[in-house]
């Protein structure tokens, strides 16, 4: 059955005016005190609720995240012992989280003979073929790689086809979730997502998705920062400057205190110019913190990665760095334009559980410096309601013309905020809306 042409939402609240509001040809285009229902209309009884644009997360890894459920976590451990069987299925198998660092494609072969098998070790820098794996992606592989299966990160130009060969429903079911969460729109951050997997992801999800990567857009251009490495320098400078000479601004993965000096030197060089982020800076202390709030730099963070790893980070960093990881209030205070995103799946997909951890942080679970780090609700469901190209910008409005990516919630804004705070939900969402059409059921 095609979705109806035209949608009444009925007594929803938008910006504090109990309203009517239709829905057509993808478009808000009428809203209005008292509307009529037209016979062939689908009508959606609001009670009162809330009417917000469609939540839109500015930092999210989508092929990443159809592949994590798609995945065995070996969790740090070896491979499993023993043959797992010949087995007939003719999917991929993924397998992430591997502690052992020697393994080659005769190891993975004992264990998998039949089906094709990838095996990332978790440093996330490695992946070990199996023979059937090695097989398929000869044309890819060069002699050493196709001989031991070992197929270093740096190398893996394969990587996105193959995600994309084998996700199509798991990336069904990511935006089918993401639309139950009120969810509209995605950046996605992988660097150098393009061409045929991003058009899969946007074939495979009804959400609007943008990318950081290297295609034609006024988004910015990812560059990652790792500070593990002799070139990284000449590495950033030459990415920033590639966004440059293509007119984008750029978006620097900094998760360490050095990665984070560094890429600022670098932007202070080339020059800040709107629009430009830096991801995460994990490690922020003021001096770092005013020179942002300075130069104009947007940080965009991820509260639910703070609360998933930030008890091992506290023992993991020097201990001078402790006070200053993964701030939120503590930059907010300090001029510095901060927004939430998920970093899924490193993080959590659900934009409400990030809005309720920015709320109440995570102080039960070793994370004490994230219960001093929490803003307003509002402030932190405000970040997911900006324009994808303008995230600490002015939140986009319910308005006549404007596209119809809605989230109708199930309750008045200020009692779905308090729910969520004290999570009795999980997502206080009724109903949403992408071009009108009604997703995530
Ligand atoms: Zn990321």
């Amino acid at each position: 059955m095609s979705p109806p042409e035209s949608v009444l939402l009925r007594n929803v609240v938008v910006a504090g005016d109990r309203l009517d509001c239709r829905l057509s040809g993808g478009k808000v285009v009428e809203l209005g005190p008292r509307i009529e229902a037209r016979s062939e209309e689908g009508v959606v009884e609001g009670g009162g609720a809330a009417l917000l644009p469609g939540l839109h997360d500015h930092h999210v890894h989508v092929l990443a995240a159809a592949a994590a459920r798609a995945s065995l976590d070996l969790r740090g451990g070896p491979l499993p012992a023993g043959s797992a069987g010949r087995g007939d299925d003719d999917s991929w198998l993924r397998v992430v989280g591997l502690g052992s660092d020697h393994v080659t494609r005769a190891d993975v072969d004992a264990v998998w003979p039949s089906r094709r098998v990838r095996v990332q070790h978790r440093s996330g820098a490695l992946w070990i073929l199996n023979s059937p794996a090695v097989r398929e992606l000869a044309g890819y592989l060069d002699a050493e790689e196709r001989r031991t299966g070992r197929v270093w990160r740096s190398r893996g130009q394969w990587g996105a086809a193959l995600e994309e060969m084998s996700l199509g429903s798991e990336l069904a079911e990511i935006g089918r979730e993401l639309g139950t969460w009120g969810v509209t729109g995605l950046t996605d951050a992988t660097p150098d997502l393009d061409g045929p997997a991003l058009d899969a992801i946007r074939a495979s999800l009804p959400q609007r998705v943008w990318s950081l990567g290297p295609g034609r857009t006024h988004l910015p251009r990812k560059v990652v920062v790792a500070d593990h490495d002799r070139n990284t320098w000449d590495r950033v400078h030459a990415g920033v400057a590639a966004a440059r000479a293509a007119g984008r601004p750029v978006a620097l993965h900094a998760v360490t205190r050095t990665g984070l000096a560094l890429a600022l030197a670098v932007l202070e060089e080339f020059g800040v110019v709107r629009g430009d982020r830096i991801e995460h800076a994990a490690v922020c202390d003021d001096r770092a913190a005013d020179r942002m709030a300075e130069l104009g730099l947007v940080v965009v963070t991820q509260p639910s990665i703070a609360a998933r790893r930030g008890a091992a980070m506290v023992e993991e960093v020097e201990p001078e760095d402790r006070p200053w990881l993964w701030r939120l209030r503590g930059l907010v205070e300090r001029g510095v334009d901060v927004v939430l995103s998920s970093d899924a799946p490193y993080g959590d997909a659900n934009p409400w559980t990030s809005v309720r951890l920015a709320a109440v942080g995570a102080s039960g679970r070793g994370s004490p410096w994230v219960s001093d780090q929490t803003i307003e609700a509002r402030a932190a469901l405000g970040c997911y309601l900006t324009a994808p190209g303008d995230p600490a910008g002015p939140e986009r409005s319910v308005e006549v013309d404007a596209p119809a990516d809605l989230c109708l919630l199930d309750s008045p804004l200020e009692e779905a905020l308090a729910r969520v705070v004290d999570g009795r939900t999980d997502a206080p969402v009724r109903a949403t809306f992408i071009g009108g059409v009604r997703v995530g059921q």
